[in-house]
């Protein structure tokens, strides 16, 4: 595998060196890239959400990994964090694909033009649509989000390649009915493949696990 020198840019939180779950029907490894600018309440992995904060993995690892386990696994997911942030992710995953495996995209389509360069090279993608237009600053902290989520889920539906978005149902921000609108209006869109998502309280932050028990109570 050549490693670019973009490649090497790539800002690597964590590997999950095998995964049955983060591309269905496959067994990958997992990258984690660092940062994300939306601040989701259920955020599993709210210490990787810096935008400034350097990697902590090599790239040199994943490519370790991927020539030690090259019979094991499927493919590779990218995620994060929000992994189209960063410019080195083409170049990795042309990598990837040269080394003979498959690539998936795990995003929440905050970056329309880096997303329209790496779907073409990706042979799944999961990507969140958070909720409703007009709650994605209720839901993520950051309203002008909405815009370009469903911008990416034009490009995503335009470009053929296997599609599952995916909406974690956050009962501190969206009520049955606002799921069931967000639903329809997928359906609408074109979509086939949408997957509810239950919040889970663990890894996420002691404030919302807080708010998330007082529901319960
Ligand atoms: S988009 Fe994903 S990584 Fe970013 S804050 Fe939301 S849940 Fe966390």
């Amino acid at each position: 595998m050549d490693v670019t020198s973009r490649t090497d840019d790539l800002r690597i939180a964590g590997i999950a060196r095998l995964s049955t779950c983060d591309w269905p029907g496959m067994l990958v490894a997992t990258v984690f890239l660092q940062g994300c600018p939306l601040q989701c309440g259920y955020c599993h992995n709210p210490g990787i959400l810096d935008t400034r904060a350097p990697g902590t993995v090599a790239c040199q690892e994943v490519v370790d990994l991927l020539e030690r386990r090259g019979g094991l696994l499927d493919g590779v997911v990218f995620s994060g964090g929000e992994p189209t942030r960063q410019s080195g992710l083409g170049d990795a995953m042309r990598a990837v694909r040269a080394l003979g495996f498959g690539v998936g995209l795990h995003t929440a389509g905050l970056y329309p033009r880096r997303f329209a360069e790496v779907a073409p090279l990706c042979d799944w993608i999961g990507l969140d649509i958070k909720a409703p237009e007009r709650l994605y600053g209720r839901v993520t902290g950051v309203s002008s989000a909405a815009a370009k989520s469903f911008a990416c889920l034009r490009i995503a539906l335009d470009s053929g390649v296997d599609l599952q978005v995916r909406t974690t149902v956050d009962p501190t921000t969206m009520s049955q009915s606002d799921v069931a609108e967000l639903t329809e209006s997928l359906r609408a869109f074109g979509v086939r493949d949408h997957v509810l998502q239950q919040v889970r309280a663990e890894g996420t932050r002691a404030d919302y696990r807080e708010r998330l028990a007082a529901l319960a109570r």
